[in-house]
């Protein structure tokens, strides 16, 4: 399996808790982020990931690309909704070529938990 992690600014705690949480079945995973997500998780938890550029330098479409190349078998990219991204189109992008593969995509983390439950057959 290998899953993207993204997160913006103000859920990047959110997604470190996330993951420390569920650090036993996505150490498992190749796991893949954009670059500052990356290096919090990775200086959180020790987990390994395979870290893109920072999201505002194109690292969601390179996540995005993966996922058209079906190499990405699930996303969590905590979205916040109320603060205005300047890269808002390269993250309509990633969301939309999600829907194009049909990857499943969690953007809050109650949806991102059943994500990875669903797929990695938590207990
Ligand atoms: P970051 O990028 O992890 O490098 O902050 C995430 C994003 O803004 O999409």
């Amino acid at each position: 399996m290998r899953i993207a992690l993204i997160a913006h600014d103000e859920l990047k705690d959110e997604m470190v808790e996330f993951v420390t949480a569920h650090a036993d079945a996505l150490g498992a995973c190749e796991l893949v982020t954009t670059g500052t997500t990356g290096k919090r998780i990775a200086d959180a938890t020790g987990l390994t990931v395979d870290r893109q550029a920072s999201g505002p330098y194109g690292g969601d479409l390179q996540i995005g690309a993966e996922i058209a190349d079906e190499k990405i078998d699930g996303v969590v990219f905590l979205r916040d909704p109320l603060t205005a991204q300047a890269h808002e189109p390269d993250i309509s992008a990633l969301l939309r070529v999600c829907d194009v593969k049909d990857v499943p995509l969690a953007t809050n983390v109650a949806s991102a938990d059943l994500l990875v439950g669903g797929l990695l057959n938590e207990a």
